[in-house]
C-alpha cells in the first residue's frame, strides 16, 4: 500500500490527537503532535517571561522543539528536555494559542513540520495542516464536536491528572480558544475543502476509529 501523509485539524479538545495517535499506530505510521510544538514554545515565553512580540521573534533561535520516546509514548522536547506533563497545563494551551498568532512563530515551526513529512508515512494533528502545512495532503480529515462536549472532556483530562478545575472556566475557556483559532490573522483554523469532516460528538470511540480507518483505508487505494 502506498504511504501517505494524513492531515488532521479540528478544534481544541476534540480528539484529535487520541484519533491520530490510533491512526498512526494502525497505519505504522509517525505521529506528530504539532499543538505540543506551539505548547513548548509557550512554556519557553512563559519560563522567560517573554510578553512582547518582538522579544518572542528574537528568542526562536534559541528555542529548539523536538520529540523523544517515553515508554512507546511520544513526548515533547524543549532545548533537550522532556517538558510533556509541563505543556499539558491551562496555561501553557492559552500562551500556546497567544504565540501561535505571532507569524514568525508559526514559519518557524511551519517549516519543521514540512521537514519531518517529506517520506510521507506520517500523521499531522494541529489547526492548519491540511490547509498549510499539507495543503496536497492525500487524506485531510477536520475533526469537530459541540464546545460543551469538547469542555466536559477537557475537564475529565484536567481531574485525571490531578488538576481541580471549574466546568464553567473550562467552557469558557474552549470558547475563547476557539474564538481566537479561527479569528487569527495567520493560519486561521479552517476546514479545507477537500477534508473529510467528522463530527464525534455523540460517537462511542470504536465507532469513530472504525469510521476514520475505513476512510484511511479508501484514501490509501
Ligand atoms: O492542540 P493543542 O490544544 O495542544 O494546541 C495548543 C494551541 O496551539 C492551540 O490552541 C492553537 O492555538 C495552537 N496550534 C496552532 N496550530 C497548530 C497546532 C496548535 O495554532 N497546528
Amino acid at each position: 500500500m502506498k504511504k501517505i501523509i494524513v492531515a488532521i485539524d479540528g478544534y481544541s479538545s476534540c480528539g484529535k490527537s487520541t484519533i491520530a495517535k490510533a491512526l498512526a499506530k494502525y497505519a505504522g505510521y509517525t505521529y506528530v503532535d504539532t499543538g505540543a510544538m506551539y505548547r513548548a514554545i509557550g512554556l519557553y515565553t512563559l519560563r522567560h517571561g517573554l510578553k512582547e512580540q518582538a522579544d518572542i521573534v528574537a528568542a526562536l533561535p534559541n528555542i529548539q522543539v523536538g520529540f523523544v520516546q517515553v515508554d512507546g509514548v511520544q513526548h515533547v522536547t524543549l532545548n533537550g528536555e522532556d517538558v510533556e506533563s509541563q505543556i499539558r497545563t491551562l496555561e501553557a494551551g492559552n500562551c500556546a494559542s497567544r504565540i501561535s498568532q505571532i507569524k514568525e512563530v508559526r514559519a518557524y515551526l511551519v517549516a519543521q513540520q514540512q521537514a519531518m513529512g517529506e517520506e510521507k508515512g506520517i500523521v499531522m494533528d494541529g489547526r492548519d495542516i491540511g490547509t498549510v502545512v499539507f495543503p496536497k495532503a492525500e487524506l485531510k480529515l477536520f475533526l469537530t464536536a459541540s464546545p460543551e462536549v469538547r469542555a466536559q472532556r477537557r475537564f475529565d483530562e484536567l481531574v485525571s491528572k490531578g488538576e481541580q478545575p471549574n466546568y464553567d472556566e473550562v467552557l469558557a475557556d474552549v470558547n475563547d480558544r476557539d474564538y481566537r483559532d479561527t479569528h487569527r490573522a495567520e493560519s486561521p483554523l479552517k476546514q479545507a475543502n477537500d477534508a473529510v469532516v467528522v463530527d464525534n460528538s455523540f460517537m462511542t470511540p470504536d465507532e469513530q476509529m472504525k469510521l476514520i480507518y475505513s476512510i484511511f483505508e479508501k484514501a490509501c487505494k
